[in-house]
């Protein structure tokens, strides 16, 4: 689609000082810079032509030079155990992707993708299967939250960048997003697989967002047979970076553990585990591992799960076992557009 020809300006993606340069590079006053930033941040209007405060002129010279992502629900599975919601959306290239939103106490939270699929090659993972397609620019990803809420009605406080990619492997993109968005730092969590340069940067950024970091595996041996990145970053290596964002950020990390029957589910899986959390009194997720056709993961019994958990307890780690949300439309991350895309 021309719209993504990449000969145009990405507006949306544009922070207010971007914009005023743009602007003025187009003999515009720099102060219309915050009515167009209003109107795609506050109104989230889809077209200039929506901007009436603009002269027709400017609307016009914008219209032949921008342009303004949007993106389209084409599915909707709406859970009825709990009203957790998966959305299928669609670029405005035709690549899909997906989005979950889920009701707490607090408010609305929605898990937004960073990437079109993913090259991180986690063996458990969908998302990965196809490869990366191309990262999402920060419009996009404010799309998927602009989108979602608009649909509902109501207003999202939290996001977690924890659906398909890896947002530090789209680092830049994945900052801007954090620079315009207007949901509270506190309420973003991002999730990584590890990608160490990345995470000091992010802890020089000080922007108290939180840090969930895909552990999976207390060794650097066991952990190289389901994360490839784990060939190029060590457990200890990555404790460091974990260590550098806690004192640069004082946000305490949460490690992510997906727990695969058979695989890193012993109690010395645990024991290991908690002497990682321990210095970094890092919250301990358990994700009981979804089931993924192309891979032979399964979950372990929940006596497994609960015997893990309580070795960890027993250290004095804070752990959890992820709530499962929506469990009749769940499927693993990533699954329901491989699905759609073979539906095509
Ligand atoms: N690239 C980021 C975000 C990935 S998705 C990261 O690696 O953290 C968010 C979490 O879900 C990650 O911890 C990821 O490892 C986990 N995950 C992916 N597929 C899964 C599956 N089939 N079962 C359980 N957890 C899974």
């Amino acid at each position: 689609m021309s719209q993504y020809s990449g000969r145009m300006v990405d507006i949306k993606s544009k922070n207010l000082e971007e914009l005023k340069e743009y602007l003025v590079s187009l003999g515009e006053k720099p102060y219309r810079a915050g009515q167009i930033f209003d109107w795609l941040h506050e109104k989230h209007a889809v077209s200039f032509d929506m901007m009436t405060n603009l002269s027709r002129d400017l609307r016009e010279k914008l219209s032949t030079d921008a342009y303004i992502s949007q993106i389209r629900i084409v599915r909707e599975l709406i859970s009825k155990e709990d009203d957790t919601r998966k959305f299928l959306l669609e670029l405005g290239d035709g690549n899909v992707i997906e989005s979950v939103l889920m009701r707490y106490e607090y408010g609305l939270s929605i898990c937004i993708s960073s990437q079109i699929g993913c090259r991180m090659g986690c063996r458990f993972c969908a998302s990965t299967i196809d490869g990366l397609v191309r990262n999402l620019t920060a419009g996009e990803m404010l799309d998927e939250v602009y989108c979602i809420q608009e649909h509902m009605g109501e207003r999202i406080s939290h996001v977690v960048i924890m659906g398909s990619g890896e947002p530090l492997d789209n680092f830049d993109n994945f900052m801007r997003f954090v620079e315009l968005t207007d949901i509270g730092h506190r309420n973003i969590t991002i999730s990584t697989c590890g990608i160490v340069p990345r995470i000091y940067e992010l802890a020089d950024a000080r922007n108290q967002v939180t840090l969930a970091l895909s552990l999976h595996a207390p060794d650097d041996e066991l952990r190289r047979t389901i994360m490839p990145v784990a060939f190029k970053y060590s457990i200890e290596e990555l404790m460091k970076a974990c260590w550098y964002y806690y004192e640069k950020t004082g946000r305490r990390l949460t490690f992510e553990y997906s727990l695969i029957a058979g695989i890193n589910d012993s109690e010395e899986c645990a024991a290991k585990l908690a002497k990682l959390a321990q210095p970094l009194s890092a919250h301990v997720n358990l994700i009981p591992v979804n089931p993924v056709e192309e891979r032979e993961y399964r979950q372990p019994y929940m006596k497994t799960i609960s015997a893990f958990k309580t070795k960890l307890e027993r250290c004095g780690i804070n752990v959890t076992i992820r709530r499962e949300m929506g469990r009749d439309i769940s499927g693993a991350c990533g699954q329901l557009r491989r699905h759609y895309k073979d539906e095509e």
